[in-house]
């Protein structure tokens, strides 16, 4: 039972290696590395079998070295490679008859393999499994043909199955876990491929609704405002609208801007505070329309770091929404704190909240209850800015009553930066 067992032991060996050298390749989006990755992973393979073989008979070494060598050149085409790493390792155990007929069998094979290496990369992929289970079966039949005739003949009948029946096996394993995991990385990359296309889809659809209607409006007043002379008041009013549509097109570029590139531009020290309030002064007009009070609680100094600008959009685009759930006015409060390490930012309004069922969708791009006044792209951005400045956000939210968000990052002022706070 020796040598089968030191040959499954060979089998599960190259199996793990196999199943590590596919994390790694995973990883690598550069073609070129993952060639290289799955080179080394056959020569990797072939001096483990080297290592962990076993002397049947006197003289004679068992192990699966031709499963490597011959799966290795079929998939990747580097047969002479191969036999040369196989034969070298060979080498290594004496130069002695044995040797030189190992060395004739796989140079023989690798003129074979490198001869079929182009059908075989067009067959289907069942075919490509069982011509390579084949080719071992028939490999390691000559093999111990040639054991036995350069030796005295093998007369072990378990060292006769197993060198049959195991290598085949693990050459099976191998190319069906090989075409499995090929095989599944086309249909992801198919699938990215997709998300690609559905996103540029939808950003046309976007730009076309969102961005060409605004423009068509405004290109209208001003050819009007152009043609006939208007009052003023007449001339005031076509111009505002023409500003307020400019201002919903500017919005809607500058969200996907900011989702496209989400990835911090700078990255500096922002004072929370005077960052807050810079937002709340944008937002001030809007405020005031529906009639909201804004309460601000503040406690002072407190510093996190993220790219300003960013966090001034996110902000915007979140407490834009708690104004715009108030149309009948109510109280917006802005608190910010911290515990320890972490700085706190709530943002609370009491207007008409959010069910269940809405707040699992907000994020969600394009989703929208503001109808053609919404563009569903707001909170989007706020959350992947948030997510960029490795911030985490907490929603409650009552229908009727109002809705809080809960904003998390880590604090940077100075005394925190090495240990403990010193308070
Ligand atoms: P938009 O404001 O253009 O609709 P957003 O992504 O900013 O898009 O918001 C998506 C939806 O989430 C809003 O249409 C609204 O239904 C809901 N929402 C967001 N914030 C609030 C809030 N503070 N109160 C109530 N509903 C909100
Ligand atoms: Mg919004």
């Amino acid at each position: 039972m020796e040598i089968t067992k030191h040959l499954l032991m060979n089998l599960s060996l190259l199996l793990v290696l196999l199943f590590f050298t596919q994390l790694i390749i995973e990883r690598q989006t550069k073609e070129k590395s993952r060639t290289m990755l799955q080179k080394s992973y056959f020569i990797l393979s072939i001096l483990t079998c080297f290592i962990f073989s076993i002397e049947a008979q006197e003289g004679i070494r068992f192990d699966l070295r031709h499963v490597p060598m011959i799966l290795g050149s079929l998939y990747t085409g580097h047969s002479f490679l191969l036999a040369g790493v196989t034969i070298l390792m060979r080498g290594f155990m004496g130069i002695n008859d044995g040797f030189w007929t190992s060395a004739g069998l796989y140079i023989i094979l690798a003129f074979l393999l490198i001869w079929i290496h182009s059908w075989f990369s067009r067959l289907s992929l069942n075919q490509r499994v069982g011509v390579s289970i084949l080719l071992t079966l028939m490999t390691s039949f000559v093999l111990i043909e040639l054991i036995g005739f350069v030796n005295e003949p093998i007369n072990h009948p378990e060292a006769w199955i197993s060198f049959l029946i195991i290598p085949a096996l693990t050459s099976g394993l191998i190319s069906y876990s090989i075409e499995t995991i090929r095989q599944s990385l086309l249909i992801r990359q198919k699938l990215a491929k997709a998300d690609k296309i559905e996103a540029v889809s939808h950003l046309s659809a976007a730009i076309s609704h969102e961005v060409r209607n605004p423009l068509t409006t405004v290109k209208g007043f001003l050819q009007l405002l152009g043609e006939q002379s208007y009052p003023e008041e007449k001339k005031q009013e076509f111009i505002q609208i023409a500003v307020q549509e400019l201002e919903r097109a500017e919005e809607v570029i500058n969200d996907y801007l900011t989702f496209a590139r989400p990835a911090l531009e700078k990255v500096e020290d922002i004072d929370v505070e005077k960052e807050m309030n810079q937002v709340l002064n944008v937002l001030n007009p809007l405020a005031n329309l529906n009639g909201v009070k804004i309460k601000r609680k503040y406690s002072p100094g407190l510093k996190i770091s993220g790219d300003r600008s960013k966090f001034q959009q996110g902000f915007i685009n979140l407490i834009k929404n708690g104004l715009e759930a108030m149309p009948d006015g109510g109280e917006l409060t802005v608190q910010t704190f911290n515990t320890g390490h972490v700085v706190h930012i709530l943002v609370r309004d009491t207007g008409i909240g959010m069910t269940e069922e809405q707040m699992a969708r907000l994020g969600e791009p394009y989703y929208t209850t503001k109808g053609q006044q919404g563009t569903g792209l707001g909170m989007m951005v706020t959350f992947s800015i948030i997510r960029a400045m490795k911030g985490k956000v907490e929603i409650k939210s009552q229908p009727g009553k109002g809705t809080t968000f809960h904003i998390r990052f880590n604090i940077t002022n100075d005394r925190y930066k090495n240990g403990n706070p010193s308070e």
